[in-house]
């Protein structure tokens, strides 16, 4: 990989005009914010931000990668923190949170096994996609636990929102409008979290049996109920899963009330933890065909789904989330046809659905104010 970083800037060394620069190189790993900032300000062509590059594909641009803007700057256990810069690996923030009994309660979704991708996810990168697993039910998405960020925008200038304490919530927040951008209004630098500890123990029931419908069904009831479920999934042909998490006596009590809550729909038996491989989508992992991510109201996700005409599926959060493998070419647009969500496509497809107006108009009026000169691709 070429590197901008320390060696190379546009006005050291009598190197050429940025603008010649830039059509001989196609990747750039800046070193610190400053370079970061000097490189967004020479461009004049499309960027393109990459961390761990787990994602896929890229768009036409220049690289920017941001693996050179690593390292946790400030991790306190006890006040549930933890700073680090957005080219940091998450899993070097997960092992480090271990050490401490504490860990990302947002259950970042490790999908290089279903995209067929290499590399390792950054905390920028994350945030970016605001990558959150089955835990999103019942505490919430990576977005919820990003305390502030440090992002440069698409003028080259360096902005701070939020703050490092869970309290400090002032102006405009930023933090979670940078938080699933994508890398279209800047460039993450560095991000402050909220942590939380793990639990004593967890437990899962699997319901077997169920319908899409019915399992929704079931899903919904348990999590309506107050036993704190914190993860709620259905398999069709498999199982219907939900999980309870906490001290010992407290889970092994939640459980049989849950069991006693969804009588109705089978006697239930106690399952290992499938819930990593229920997180990576690992059913649909390996498998061709086109892939789609579909966001949608529970009650309404099996009947788009008998719609759709899947080869397989997943649902997630209750019924909230569907992974869809679709047989290649599917048209999945047309079969879709209205629902309250939006689908996304991950892999293959024919043409995705179009952003709805008011959303488009809101987006590029975002765009204008943080990227006027239309530098990330
Ligand atoms: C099309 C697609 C959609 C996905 N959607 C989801 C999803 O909805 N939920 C989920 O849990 N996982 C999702 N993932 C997986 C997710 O991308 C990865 O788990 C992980 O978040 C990516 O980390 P990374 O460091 O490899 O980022 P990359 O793959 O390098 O980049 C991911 C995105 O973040 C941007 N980005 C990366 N770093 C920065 C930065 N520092 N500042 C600003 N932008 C940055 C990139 O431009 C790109 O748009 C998706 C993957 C794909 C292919």
């Amino acid at each position: 990989m070429k590197g901008w970083g320390a060696v190379c800037s546009p006005t050291a060394f009598g190197l050429p005009p940025p603008e010649d620069i830039f059509e001989q190189m196609n990747e750039m790993r800046p070193a610190s914010e400053a370079e970061l900032c000097e490189i967004i300000r020479a461009a004049s062509g499309p960027l393109v931000v990459r961390g761990g590059g787990t994602r896929g594909a890229l768009p036409a641009g220049a690289v920017l990668e941001t693996g050179g803007l690593n390292g946790v700057t400030l991790y306190e256990p006890g006040a549930l923190t933890l700073v680090a810069g957005a080219g940091t690996p998450v899993a070097e923030l997960e092992a480090l949170l271990a050490t401490e009994g504490q860990r990302l309660a947002f259950e970042v979704p490790d999908l290089r096994g279903l995209l067929g991708r290499e590399g390792t996810s950054t905390l920028g990168g994350v945030v970016a996609e605001n990558a959150s697993g089955p835990r999103r039910v019942s505490v919430g998405a990576c977005r919820d636990f990003c305390l502030g960020v440090r992002f440069v925008d698409g003028r080259g200038e360096v902005i701070r929102n939020g703050g490092r304490v869970m309290k400090n919530v002032t102006g405009y927040d930023l933090v979670k409008l940078l938080a699933g951008s994508r890398g279209r209004l800047g460039v993450l630098t560095e991000v402050a979290l909220k942590v939380l500890p793990r639990p004593e123990t967890e437990a899962t029931l699997c319901l077997s049996g169920l319908s899409d419908a019915q399992a929704v069904e079931a899903l919904s009831a348990a999590l309506g109920s107050p036993y704190e479920v914190t993860g709620a999934a259905h398999l069709p042909g498999q199982g219907t899963y939900l999980r309870i998490e906490g001290f010992e006596g407290s889970v092994r009590y939640r459980l049989e009330r849950l069991r006693a809550v969804l009588a109705s729909y089978g006697a239930g038996a106690e399952v290992a933890s499938p819930w990593a491989a229920i997180r990576d989508v690992t059913a649909l992992a390996g498998r061709p065909g086109d892939l789609w991510r579909l966001s949608l109201r529970p009650s309404e996700a099996p009947g788009v789904v008998a719609r759709l005409g899947a080869e397989a599926v997943v649902y997630d959060w209750g019924g909230g989330l569907v992974w869809a493998l679709m047989a290649p070419g599917s048209d999945v647009v047309g079969r879709l046809g209205a629902f309250s969500g939006h689908a996304t496509c991950l892999r293959g497809g024919v043409a995705g659905p179009e952003e709805p107006p008011t959303i488009a108009t809101l987006t590029n009026r975002l765009r204008l104010q943080f990227d006027p000169r239309g530098v990330f691709a």
